[in-house]
């Protein structure tokens, strides 16, 4: 009888249903569902502390001067730090830099004030993670309506019962400057908070340091939850319950991080927005970085095996 098989017959377990990633390592008790979703004090704080500074600079000190400093740090610091130094540099390899350019690209991104260069890398690979699994709880999936994914995404975190080990390459995780980042990231506001302070006093601080830290954290949350949802699929991955999407027309606006179908497609491309038509400043600002030798082995979408279930779909452009 099947049922009489003695266990030892099998090789070592790991539950066949979940599939492991690059830094995300597994034990025989790992799983991905169990868990409960928890409050952050800190996270909440943080978030809903700056909104309210950042509400008082748009009532008490409306200014062209403060709305500069607000677009210019927003576009340096999501551009050049988040998304290609922190997301398509530091958490997919997917170009090559010289180490101080390196550090420089990751310390903008940990000024966008979501969380240092470790945090980020464990956030987004725990939620790539999970969305790689045939089956994926509704915290990481962004399964939840609007304001409860709101919530749930900028207030609180899910805690899994039995997580898997997380490792980062020792590159990274012994990186003097990185791991002072990552130990600072709130504190480095300072280094903004004091020039913008001298240049147009408290003002300049609420536009250039909470109002930009609110509208980033709320606008990276919005593409996050929307990108999951629906919209646009060049391809899509046969099997897997929570898919990505691109959000046409918004490649301006979150410097190409709007491709997030693509992005699921082909995960180590440095360039997001891979088909024609669709624009990537983050994309354009690598290019530039080539021209003057300060870019190489640049990837791109076929640069890597294709993901399994990888399926084509109609291209469209935006
Ligand atoms: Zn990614
Ligand atoms: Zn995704």
């Amino acid at each position: 009888m099947a049922a009489a098989q003695p266990a030892a017959s099998h090789p070592p377990v790991l539950p066949p249903q979940l599939i492991q990633t690059e830094r995300v390592r597994h034990s025989p008790e790992t799983c991905a569902l169990q868990g409960c979703i928890r409050w952050v004090p800190v996270k909440s704080l943080w978030f809903l502390g700056h909104a309210l500074l950042g509400l008082v600079a748009l009532v008490i000190y409306p200014s062209w001067a403060g709305a500069l400093a607000f677009l210019v740090l927003s576009a340096v610091t999501l551009c050049a730090g988040h998304s290609v130094g922190m997301h398509r540099l530091l958490i997919h390899r997917s170009f090559e830099t010289p180490r101080w350019m390196l550090r420089l690209l990751v310390w903008l991104g940990s000024l966008v004030g979501m969380a240092g260069p470790f945090g980020m890398i464990r956030a987004h690979d725990l939620r790539d993670w999970h969305q790689r699994q045939a089956a994926c709880p509704p915290h990481p999936s962004h399964g939840a309506g609007f304001w409860r994914d709101a919530w749930w995404q900028l207030c609180c975190e899910f805690r899994l019962t039995h997580p898997p080990r997380f490792e980062i390459e020792p590159d990274i995780a012994q990186d003097r400057l990185l791991i002072w980042m990552e130990r600072t990231w709130m504190a480095q506001q300072l280094l903004l908070v004091l020039p913008l302070w001298w240049l147009g006093g408290v003002g300049l601080v609420l536009w250039g340091v909470s109002l930009r830290i609110t509208v980033s954290l709320f606008g990276h949350w919005m593409v996050g939850h929307f990108a999951h949802r629906r919209g646009h699929q060049g391809w899509r991955i046969a099997g897997l319950p929570v898919q990505g999407y691109n959000l046409p027309g918004l490649g301006l606006l979150t410097f190409g991080e709007n491709w997030h179908g693509n992005h699921h497609a082909f995960p180590h491309s440095a360039r997001l927005g891979v088909e024609a038509g669709q624009l990537d400043p983050g994309f354009w600002l690598i290019r530039a970085m080539q021209a003057v030798g300060l870019a190489w082995h640049v990837k791109g979408p076929e640069a890597e095996p294709a993901r399994e279930g990888l399926t084509r779909l109609a291209p469209q452009g935006g």
